[in-house]
């Protein structure tokens, strides 16, 4: 019998989906490659360069053995390095079908915070190519370097050619399990900082298999994803590059967005399917470059909106724009496997984002909202913190017994750290956020970590992190500091202080001295009560 804080719990009104518990994740996505073998499976936007589901398929083999020969056992991490490339999915699905972890790193972070993660996750080597060599090459790790040859480092392609010579087809004899770890995504979920994300074949094949739940067999082959998010993060790897490849559709790969750029690749590769987070869709609907293009030529049919929310005005005016593309709407997070909740099968008269909302529960998911007070689960149109329990929730954090068990309870529900409700259609709307994640631009961004650098300033004596909303990024970070009494810097200073240390994507924004930082009795940073006196502060100056 469920407790009573258990009384309020929803399910998705689409039926189960089987979860086949027999394959590892790159077997379940590659099944079935030959059949398409000189069909293009990653094409590069700018540079042309592809890898067809032949090659994808060969080419994923033989770098798992290439690692088998260099030592990779399994349960071993491999952080990867790269920006979006046509071989990122196969270094990836090559390190699982190696038995090994994939850890993907923003490629955009500092050489100090590859470290941090490389260390973290007692990584046995590092997989990178020639422009993000300089961030990895004093750690002590091996390293393997796609494309370029650096002297005294092992190449990509000339290991897999040394892995043809090996003779043996067979990669390992170890059995790979679905309960065996194949992922470990960063994410600092809902406090403190960056943390490893504990992913399983099982847990990733049963997302694809909820997400997927709708694609009839006449789309499969037939759907071109354009690869712009980026692929290290969650939303890359398997909303992206798996889900793709499971549906051996095409993925048109892009590593970095210019407006220009991205409606030439949209246009001249005949891309049907974007997903995209909210900075993207408000660039082409306010940017005049967009009129540059002849919008007719445009083969779109829908785009996926997801890792931040997007406001109503901002929806209305794309449906406006491009009246002939639907928009689906998704959330997710990593701690989840990526998609959570979505608008199903777009030709279902419930798919289309009507009403904002983020979407449905997908099969085999289970929902409920919870008073983050009493923890009592509420019942529909009843705003409370978001909680999942399914097969795609994580093991937990990697060697963070403490803060995992922070997020899943003994009864297998994940917390979220967002705030949202359902309504009586089943729409699912996020309205707030508990946690202390900021999301630039759909990026995360944890205040613990900007809190840590502006503390190494000589002259910070104490300093708070929070969001500020911003109309292009979605969210900013800024910085309440309290400075010591003989410190001369300008705020100005301590933004570029910050800004030297950590990623881009990552700077502080705004920077506020105040006399001290208001804490709780147990000595939490009372967050919600600094961006109220910020936005007060805004509003009045
Ligand atoms: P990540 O693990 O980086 O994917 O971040 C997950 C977090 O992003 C969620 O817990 C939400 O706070 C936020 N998020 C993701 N999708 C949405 C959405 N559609 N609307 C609002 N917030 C979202």
């Amino acid at each position: 019998m469920g407790t009573k804080a258990e009384e309020h719990i929803f399910r998705s009104h689409y039926p189960p989906v089987p979860v086949p518990d027999d394959v590892t994740l790159p077997e379940f996505v590659l099944e079935g490659a030959e059949l398409y073998a000189d069909k293009v499976a990653f094409v590069e936007a700018v540079t042309g360069k592809a890898y067809t589901y032949g090659e994808v398929n060969r080419d994923t083999r033989r770098f798992a053995k290439a690692l088998r020969s260099l030592g990779l056992r399994k349960g071993h991490v491999v952080i990867v390095v790269l920006p979006n490339v046509a071989e990122y999915a196969i270094v990836a699905l090559g390190i699982m079908t190696a038995g090994g972890v994939f850890s993907g790193a923003n490629p955009a972070g500092h050489a100090s915070e590859i470290k941090k993660q490389a260390e973290a996750a007692n990584a046995k080597l590092i997989i990178t190519n020639g422009p993000h060599y300089e961030k990895v090459r004093n750690l002590e790790i091996p390293v393997i370097v796609l494309g370029e040859r650096i002297e005294g480092v092992t190449n990509w392609e000339e290991l897999l050619e040394a892995a043809d010579r090996a003779g043996t087809t067979e990669v390992t004899k170890e059995k790979i399990l679905q309960t065996d770890l194949c992922a470990l995504p960063f994410s600092s979920g809902t406090t403190g900082t960056s943390k490893g994300v504990m992913l399983t074949h099982r847990n990733l094949v049963a997302n694809l298999c909820s997400t997927l739940f709708s694609v009839g067999p006449e789309m499969i082959g037939q759907v071109t994803t354009l690869g712009l998010m980026p692929f290290f993060h969650i939303y890359g790897t398997v909303g992206i590059c798996c889900a793709t490849v499971r549906n051996k559709g095409k993925v048109v790969v892009m590593n970095r967005f210019e407006l220009r750029t991205f409606m030439n690749a949209l246009i001249s590769q005949e891309v049907t399917f974007a997903p995209l987070v909210p900075p993207i869709i408000l660039q082409l609907v306010n940017n005049p470059i967009v009129e540059e293009f002849d919008l007719t030529k445009l083969k779109l049919r829908a785009i996926m909106t997801a890792a931040a929310p997007l406001a109503p005005e901002l929806l209305k005016a794309f449906q406006n724009k491009f009246p002939g593309v639907q928009v689906q709407e998704a959330y997710g997070l990593t701690e989840h496997s990526c998609i959570t909740l979505t608008h199903g099968d777009p030709r279902l008269e419930h798919a289309i984002a009507k009403k904002n909302s983020v979407g449905f529960i997908l099969p085999n998911l289970e929902i409920k909202f919870i008073d983050p007070n009493t923890k009592r689960s509420l019942p529909k149109n009843t705003p409370g913190e978001v909680c999942v329990r399914s097969q795609c929730v994580m093991q937990g954090y990697f060697k963070n017994e403490e803060e995992t068990a922070q997020t899943i309870d003994e009864n297998g529900w994940l917390h979220t750290g967002d705030i949202g409700y359902i309504d009586d259609d089943g729409d699912i709307f996020i309205v707030d956020r508990i946690k202390e994640l900021i999301k630039y631009k759909g990026f995360q961004v944890a205040p613990a970590e900007l809190e840590a650098t502006l503390l190494t300033h000589p002259s910070v004596e104490d300093a708070a992190v929070i969001s500020l909303p911003d109309e292009e990024a979605g969210e900013i970070p800024a910085a309440c500091v309290v400075m010591n009494r003989s410190a001369k810097e300008s705020e100005e200073d301590i933004i570029n202080y910050v800004a030297a240390n950590v990623a881009n994507y990552k700077r502080v924004r705004m920077v506020r001295f105040v006399d001290s930082i208001p804490k709780s009795s147990s000595g939490k940073i009372m967050r919600r009560l600094l961006k109220d006196m910020m936005l007060e502060k805004m509003r009045t100056s």
